[in-house]
Formats: C-alpha cells, sequence, structure tokens
C-alpha cells in the first residue's frame, strides 16, 4: 500500500467515524426531548369532599388536549407523587371515536362534549350534515347562567371553538372569531387576537366587541385584576408560546374567569383547555407534555381553590383523545425524572380518563362515550 492510498483509507475512516459520531450526536439529541431531567414541580392540597346540594350550580370543565393515562402518570411522576388532580376522586374512560373515524380529531371530539353528538373529524358545532346544534355554552347563556372559556392556543382553534361556533370546518378561524358575536359569552381569554382583526372581510371584532361593552385586554397582567363585567383576553397574536414564553397565563386566566363568571347568582358554565399537552405528543417530546400537563394541573387547583369553598361546583377534567401514542419507560418519584416514548406523530385510538369532583361527581364512572359526558353535565347543570 502506497502512503497516498494510506492517507486516503485515513480520510475517509476519519470520516465515517465523524458522520457516525455526529449521527449519534444527532440519536441522542432526540432523546434529551424524550426524558423530563426532574424539577421544582408544585406544592398541592388536599381539599375536602363536602359539598352542598346533590347538583351543581357551577361547572368547570377542563380538557387536557391530547392527554391520556401516559401523560397523566407522568406529570404525576415529575411532580414527584403529587398532583391537584388527585383531588377528583371520581374516575372513568372515555371512548373518543368521531362519527366518521376511529381516531377522532379535536374539533369532532369537542362537538360531542359541547353538543352530545358525533359529528365528522373537522366539524365545529355542527352534526355530518353540516347542520348547527346549539352548545351547552350556549344553553347555559339561554338560561341566565355565565358562560366562559380559556385556552393556551387561539380562542378559535377547534376546541374552544366547538363550544361556541358552527362552521363546517375547524380552518375557517376568521368565520369562528365572528362567532363569537354571535353569542353574549362572558369571558373568553386564549389567543387569536389576529382572527379578529386582521380579516378578509375587513371587519374589526376587537371594535365590534368594545361596542358591545367587552373589555378587550392583551396583557395577562391586567387581565387578571378584572374582577367584574364583560372580558375577552387576546393574550397572543395567533397561539400562546410554550411554557417559558406564556408563563402561569393558564392559571391566572381560569383563576381570572373564575372571579368574574361566580358574580352570576345563577351560576356558570367554564371550559379550559389545556391545548399544548397535544402539541407535545405530536413533537414526542415528554417535556412538552410534563411541562403543559404540571400547568393544566395547576389551572385546576385555581378551580378546586374555589370549588372547595364554594361546595355548588363540578369541577370535571378529562381529554379529547391521545396523542402521541405515548408510554413511559422509566421514572423518579424522588427526582421527578420521567423517560417517555412516542409510537406515533399523530392522534390514537386509546380510551381517555375523565375525573370530577363536586355534586355530581359521582356520574362520571366507568365506561362512557365521549357524548354521555355532554348529556351528563347537561342534566346535572341545566336540569334536561
Ligand atoms: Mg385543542
Ligand atoms: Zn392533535
Amino acid at each position: 500500500m502506497n502512503q497516498k492510498v494510506l492517507i486516503l483509507f485515513i480520510a475517509l475512516f476519519t470520516g465515517f467515524a465523524a458522520l457516525a459520531q455526529n449521527d449519534y450526536l444527532d440519536a441522542d439529541a432526540e432523546d434529551v426531548e424524550k426524558t423530563y431531567i426532574g424539577g421544582e414541580g408544585h406544592d398541592v392540597k388536599t381539599y375536602p369532599q363536602t359539598f352542598k346540594a346533590k347538583k351543581p350550580k357551577n361547572v368547570i370543565f377542563f380538557i387536557a388536549d391530547g392527554m391520556s393515562l401516559p401523560h397523566l402518570h407522568a406529570a404525576l411522576t415529575a411532580n414527584k407523587g403529587n398532583l391537584f388532580i388527585e383531588n377528583l376522586k371520581y374516575m372513568g374512560l372515555v371512548k373518543t371515536h368521531s362519527a366518521d373515524r376511529y381516531i377522532t380529531d379535536s374539533a369532532a371530539a369537542g362537538t360531542a362534549f359541547s353538543t352530545g353528538t358525533k359529528t365528522y373529524s373537522g366539524a365545529i358545532g355542527v352534526d355530518v350534515n353540516k347542520k348547527p346544534i346549539k352548545t351547552i355554552l350556549e344553553e347555559a347563556e339561554e338560561k341566565g347562567l355565565a358562560t366562559g372559556l380559556v385556552s393556551t392556543s387561539s380562542i378559535t382553534h377547534a376546541t374552544p371553538a366547538s363550544f361556541i361556533a358552527h362552521q363546517e370546518s375547524r380552518n375557517m378561524y376568521e368565520e369562528i372569531a365572528a362567532d363569537f358575536l354571535k353569542t353574549d359569552i362572558d369571558v373568553f381569554i386564549g389567543g387569536g387576537y389576529k382572527h379578529f382583526t386582521e380579516r378578509k372581510d375587513g371587519r374589526n371584532l376587537v371594535e365590534e366587541l368594545k361596542q358591545k361593552g367587552y373589555r378587550v385586554e392583551q396583557d395577562i397582567n391586567t387581565i387578571k385584576n378584572v374582577k367584574e363585567g364583560k372580558l375577552a383576553g387576546l393574550t397572543a397574536s395567533e397561539h400562546n408560546g410554550r411554557m417559558d414564553e406564556r408563563g402561569n397565563m393558564l392559571p391566572v386566566a381560569t383563576n381570572t374567569a373564575i372571579n368574574i363568571l361566580s358574580n352570576n347568582k345563577k351560576g356558570f358554565f367554564l371550559m379550559v383547555e389545556g391545548s399544548q399537552v397535544d402539541w407535545g405528543g405530536h413533537a414526542g417530546s415528554t417535556i412538552y407534555v410534563v411541562e403543559d400537563m404540571l400547568d393544566i394541573d395547576r389551572a385546576i387547583g385555581k378551580a378546586l381553590e374555589f370549588a372547595a369553598q364554594n361546595k355548588e361546583t363540578l369541577v370535571i377534567v378529562t381529554s379529547d383523545h391521545e396523542t402521541g401514542g405515548m408510554t413511559i419507560l422509566d421514572g423518579n418519584y424522588e427526582t421527578g425524572m420521567v423517560k417517555g416514548e412516542f409510537t406515533t406523530g399523530g392522534h390514537t385510538g386509546i380510551m381517555v380518563p375523565v375525573m370530577a369532583y363536586g355534586p355530581g361527581a359521582e356520574q362520571f364512572t366507568g365506561i362512557m362515550d365521549n357524548t354521555d359526558i355532554h348529556n351528563r353535565i347537561r342534566k346535572l347543570l341545566l336540569g334536561n
């Protein structure tokens, strides 16, 4: 072997070795997202299980978009064995399929919760024939109850939209925003400012909201001081950022909505969505899933604090579907470390948990359909 060939071999070998090294590093970088290394977590409280009546005056309905047992258990491990959610002693499992798909999307699942009707994937508050169906929020409003929506995504995104809008596609954000003006919703807090202002039809819905008597605010630090009246909180142009950017927006918004809605003596219906558990699942990121599960747990803590004192409030926590085909491969209750794995970048058809606290909570046990959740809330809150 002459020297030149030898040098070429060495160069090639070093090159391959470097490449292999980089491949390894890249694989490792991906794995980094799959392990939540642990953190401080939050303190949780145990609340009494004594209530005033058999039926609730108020319902606070939480949707952790994309959550099933692995996401919940990841958060439980990350928070070193305790969550506010554990105050919800009555539990069941929910079948999530839509009218046309074994594996649903958030629009059809949201519409099942809001109307009690299975519809096609992508539908917002309409049935399989694209006919509008009155939502529980609209019915509560008709009965004189106060109503609210809170979300970490745009407030026009599929989950919150399905409680207030009637459109044949979840992508019709501007039409969905305009549907907010057709209701008398008392409070909504989420992203989506641009869908109210930068519109093809030239309407400025923020101005229209103000004319309808809404206070419109964009800063969560201003929003949190609002105690009464009608409030439109649009905290981002589109979606709110991840935890490091949006901070405690969700627990603060939840608390603010409860403050305002609880002024109504007839009661209230509030839906709160932790939108981004789903996005963590799509991204195959245990870190993202854990951060957003802990975030919604703190928001649930705010609801429980009110409900425990009020004693006439039913708090329900569930999900629209599972995302990521997540499982847990390792964890540590002392450090909060949790190692997840994901089997898909999409949704799966597995059942999701439903948990409840307060008067009527015992109704949410066993295996049920997502439409049953609507029917039970409606019977308990509206009496039919
Ligand atoms: Mg959602
Ligand atoms: Zn999703």
